[in-house]
C-alpha cells in the first residue's frame, strides 16, 4: 500500500468532491462514510434513485444546503487512485478536450469493481499421512509433493492426478490435504530479471546501456529507438525491463494489434522466465478485475496491453514502450480521441517513468521531437547476425504483361517458382482485406454500397457475405444487382487478400499456400497457431494483408512481393507518403530475417514516384528531410497545430447550419492566429446513417489550441442529435 498523508485523509461527515462516471460538468459534494475515507478512493455514491462509482477527488465545494448533501454509501476495496493518475486524467482531459467523467470511465474499465473480493476454495498438502493408501490416494499426495507448497483447485488437483474429485474429499476428510479459501485475485508470478538474458552487441548493449540508465535516473525521459527490422529493438528493451524489475518498478509495454500479443507472451516468459499480464478487448471479465487490482498492489509487474492498459492505476510505473509507434492504431475513436503515444509520454512525465518509443520507421512527430533535443535518439543501423537487410526493387508495371483480373506480375511469378524451388517462402503483401473491393453490376453499372455509410461493401467470398469495414454491417452476397435487379450480372474489382490467393493458387499450383488475414482467424489464439505453422515452414507461398507487415518472425521467408505498392501514395491526405513508406519499409523487412538473404519487390505504376525512389533507395533520411520541408512549408503537424471538429447528425442540413455558424463565428480561434478550414464533408461523410461534417483549425505550433477552441465551441448550444467530437492532432489532414 502506498503512503498516504494525513492531510489526504477526511473523517466521517467531512465534505468530500466526488467525480463520478455520468454526464454532469462538475464533482459533487457528499459526506464521507463512517469510518472516513481518502482522497483518490474509489465509492460508490447515490445519485438520484441510482448508486454510480465515482472517485473522491477532493474538499467538497460546500455551496449546496447542508441538508441535502447525502452520504457515501460504501468506500471499495481496491487502492485509491493516485495523484498522479488523477493528473493525468485531469491533462488527458484538457489536452483531448474530453470531459471529466469520460475520462474516469477509461480508468475505471474493470468489471464488478464494487463487488466484495470472490473466494475461490483450493487444496494443499496437509500434515496427516493417511493409513490407508489406494493408488488414487498415493497419486493426489505425490502430485502435491512433487508441486512443493503450491495450492490448486479441486479441478486442476483432480486432473493433474488423474482421479475423481471425491479422492480428493476424502482425503480432505482424514486431515491429509488441506481444503482453504482464497480470494481468486490472486498476484502474477514474480519475474526474475536476470532469466534468459542474452548476450547483446555492441550496438545493442550500448542502447540498452542508455535506457538502464534512464531507468535508474527515475525521473521522465523518452528515448526514440529507431532501428531496421530486426536489429534486435525488443531485445534492448527488454534489458530495460529487467532493471524496471530490479528496481521495484512496473513496466507497460503497449502493442498496436492484439494478434502480436501471444507472441510477445511467449518472449517474455522466455526472458523473464513468467507469463505477464496481458490486457486488451479479448481478456475475460474475471481476469481483467484481477489485472486491474495486482496492477494497483504491485502484485503484477509487467502488463503487456493495447492502449487502453495506459489507464491502469499502476502503483509504480517506471517504464511504458511502445512498440511500432508510428502506428496509427494508437489512435482511435472509442468514446475518447487520444493517441496512446502522447498519453504515454503524458503518463510517464507526470509519475517520473521512462518512455521507449520504437519503431523500425518512426512518425514524423517524433523524429521531429528528437531533432528539436526533446527525446534522445537511438538507431540500431544493422540486423542481429547474419541476417541483412533486403534487397529492394521495383517492378515496373507498365512494362508486364498480365491478363485482366490478375496481379502477379509474370516477373514476381518467376521469383516466386524459385523460392518454391528452393524450399524458401515467399510473401505475397496486399493491404486490403475481403475478396474484392468494389462490387459492380456489369448490367447498369451500380456498386454496391453500405446503406448506413458512405463505404462501399466489401465482398468476403470465405464468409459468403458483403461487409461494410466502416461500421461492421454485414449482407449476404446476393444473387441479382439491388438496383437493376438484373441476376448474374455482380462482378468484382481489383483485387483483395482472397482474390490474390485465388489467383496464387491457380499460379502456383503445386505450393502450399496461407492466407494471412485477421478475418480468416475465429480467434487470437487459432492466429497465433497459423502463424506458428507457418514459422515452422509449413507454407510456401504467404498471402497476407497489414496484419504480417507487424512483429512476426519467418525464418524461411527470403521473397516479399508487394501487390500493389501504389495503393494509398494517391488521395490528398498529407501523411499519405508517410504511411505508405512506413509499410512498405515494414513489410519488405520481413525477408531475409535468418541467414538467406531477402528480396522485396515493388510492383508499382509509377516506379519514379519519390516515395517509391526513397524506399528503393533505402535512403530514409533523404524520405524524412523531403517531407519534413513539405509540412513545414504547409505549416502542418508536427511543424504546425491543428484540430478537428467532427459533426454528426442523421439530418445533413443541420451538421452543415452549424459548420457555417462556427466558421462564422471565428473570433476565439483569430484572436490567436489560427484558422478554420471548412466545413467540409468528414473524411467518412457517413457512418451508420449519421453525416457528417469536418472543421479544420489549423495554429502555429506555440499556440494555445485547446483553449480556443473550447472558447469557440463553448459559444454554441449543440441540440437535438447533433454530436461534436474534437480531435486533437488529427491523423489525416
Ligand atoms: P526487432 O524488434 O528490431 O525487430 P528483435 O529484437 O525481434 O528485433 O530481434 C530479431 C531477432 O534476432 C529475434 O529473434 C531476436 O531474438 C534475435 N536477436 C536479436 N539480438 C539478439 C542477441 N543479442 N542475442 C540473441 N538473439 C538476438
Ligand atoms: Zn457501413
Amino acid at each position: 500500500m502506498v503512503n498516504l498523508e494525513q492531510t489526504d485523509f477526511f473523517d466521517e461527515g467531512a465534505l468530500v468532491g466526488v467525480l463520478t462516471t455520468q454526464p454532469l460538468d462538475r464533482v459533487l459534494d457528499y459526506k464521507a462514510p463512517v469510518g472516513g475515507c481518502w482522497l483518490g478512493a474509489f465509492v460508490e455514491v447515490p445519485l438520484g434513485p441510482r448508486k454510480v462509482l465515482g472517485v473522491v477527488w477532493g474538499k467538497g465545494r460546500g455551496d449546496w444546503d447542508p441538508a441535502k448533501v447525502r452520504s457515501v454509501i460504501k468506500v471499495l476495496d481496491v487502492a485509491p487512485m493516485r495523484g498522479e493518475m488523477r493528473s493525468f486524467l485531469e491533462r488527458a482531459s484538457q489536452y483531448t478536450l474530453t470531459s471529466m467523467p469520460n475520462m474516469l470511465r477509461l480508468a475505471t474499465r474493470a468489471p464488478g469493481l464494487s463487488n466484495p473480493p470472490s473466494m475461490q476454495k483450493v487444496y494443499r498438502l496437509g500434515d496427516v499421512e493417511p493409513d490407508r493408501k489406494t493408488d488414487a490416494r498415493t497419486r493426489v499426495l505425490e502430485t502435491l509433493r512433487d508441486y512443493g507448497g503450491l495450492s490448486f483447485t479441486l479441478k486442476e488437483l483432480s486432473d493433474m492426478a488423474g482421479v475423481t474429485s471425491s479422492v480428493v474429499k476424502g482425503l480432505v476428510k482424514l486431515g491429509a490435504v488441506v481444503e482453504e479459501n482464497t480470494p481468486r485475485d490472486l498476484p502474477f508470478a514474480r519475474m526474475d530479471p536476470d532469466y534468459g538474458a542474452k548476450t547483446l552487441t555492441p550496438d545493442q548493449a550500448e542502447a540498452a546501456a542508455h535506457m538502464v540508465a534512464e531507468i535508474r535516473r527515475e525521473a521522465y525521459g523518452t528515448t526514440l529507438l529507431r532501428g531496421v527490422t530486426g536489429s534486435g529493438k525488443t531485445e534492448v528493451y527488454l534489458e530495460a525491463i529487467a532493471e524496471c524489475l530490479r528496481v521495484g518498478r512496473q513496466a507497460l509495454v503497449l502493442l498496436p494489434e492484439i494478434a502480436l500479443t501471444a507472441e510477445f507472451l511467449d518472449r517474455v516468459e522466455a526472458r523473464f522466465g513468467a507469463k505477464p499480464a496481458e490486457w486488451h478487448s479479448g481478456v475475460t471479465m474475471t481476469e481483467r478485475r484481477r489485472i486491474w487490482k495486482m496492477v494497483g498492489q504491485g502484485g503484477a509487474q509487467i502488463v503487456i496491453g493495447a492502449r487502453s492498459a495506459l489507464f491502469l492505476p499502476f502503483q509504480n510505473l517506471g517504464l511504458i514502450v511502445v512498440d511500432e509507434e508510428h502506428d496509427t492504431s494508437y489512435k482511435q475513436d472509442d468514446g475518447v480521441l487520444y493517441n496512446a503515444r502522447d498519453m504515454a509520454v503524458l503518463r510517464a512525465s507526470l509519475v517520473g517513468a521512462s518512455v521507449v518509443l520504437a519503431s523500425a520507421t518512426p512518425s514524423l512527430e517524433s523524429w521531429a521531437n528528437a531533432d528539436a533535443g526533446k527525446y534522445h535518439r537511438i538507431e540500431l543501423t544493422s540486423r542481429y547476425g547474419p541476417a541483412v537487410m533486403p534487397e529492394m526493387r521495383a517492378i515496373d508495371m507498365r512494362v508486364e504483361d498480365l491478363p485482366s483480373g490478375t496481379w502477379i506480375s509474370p516477373s514476381l511469378r518467376s521469383e516466386v517458382e524459385a523460392r518454391i524451388a528452393k524450399g524458401e517462402q515467399s510473401l505475397l503483401f496486399i493491404n486490403r482485406r475481403g475478396y474484392a473491393p468494389v462490387t459492380i453490376c456489369r448490367a447498369c453499372g451500380h456498386q454496391i454500397g453500405c446503406d448506413n455509410c458512405d463505404a462501399r461493401m466489401v465482398e468476403h467470398r470465405f464468409l459468403k457475405r458483403l461487409l461494410c469495414h466502416q461500421c461492421g454491417e454485414s449482407k449476404p452476397m446476393p444473387e441479382a444487382c439491388p438496383s437493376c435487379e438484373v441476376e448474374g450480372k455482380l462482378a468484382a474489382v481489383g483485387p483483395g487478400v482472397e482474390r490474390l490467393a485465388e489467383e496464387a493458387k491457380a499460379a502456383f499450383p503445386e505450393a502450399r499456400l496461407a492466407v494471412l488475414s485477421s478475418d480468416l482467424f475465429g480467434s487470437a489464439r487459432a492466429l497465433k497457431e497459423g502463424i506458428k505453422a507457418i514459422a515452422d515452414g509449413a507454407a510456401d507461398v504467404i498471402i497476407g494483408t497489414q496484419l504480417v507487415a507487424k512483429g512476426h518472425n519467418f525464418p524461411l521467408l527470403t521473397l516479399v512481393g508487394v501487390i500493389d505498392a501504389d495503393l494509398g501514395l494517391q488521395g490528398s491526405d498529407l501523411r499519405a507518403a508517410e504511411r505508405t513508406f512506413q509499410l512498405i519499409r515494414q513489410v519488405a523487412g520481413r525477408a531475409g530475417r535468418s541467414e538467406r538473404k531477402g528480396v522485396a519487390l515493388l510492383q508499382s505504376h509509377q516506379p519514379d514516384h519519390p516515395v517509391i525512389r526513397a524506399i528503393l533507395a533505402g535512403d530514409e533520411d533523404a524520405f524524412w528531410q523531403a517531407e519534413a520541408n513539405e509540412r513545414r512549408h504547409a505549416g502542418v503537424p508536427p511543424y504546425g497545430r491543428m484540430a478537428g471538429i467532427i459533426l454528426s447528425s442523421t439530418d445533413v442540413g443541420q451538421v452543415f447550419d452549424l459548420g457555417n455558424a462556427l466558421a462564422r463565428n471565428d473570433g476565439a480561434l483569430r484572436q490567436i492566429g489560427a484558422q478554420v478550414y471548412g466545413p467540409a464533408p468528414a473524411p467518412i461523410a457517413r457512418i451508420r446513417g449519421r453525416h457528417r461534417v469536418r472543421l479544420l483549425v489549423k495554429a502555429d505550433k506555440a499556440a494555445p489550441l485547446q483553449a480556443a477552441v473550447a472558447k469557440w465551441i463553448g459559444q454554441f448550444q449543440i441540440k437535438g442529435d447533433i454530436r461534436l467530437a474534437v480531435d486533437i492532432d488529427p491523423q489525416s489532414f
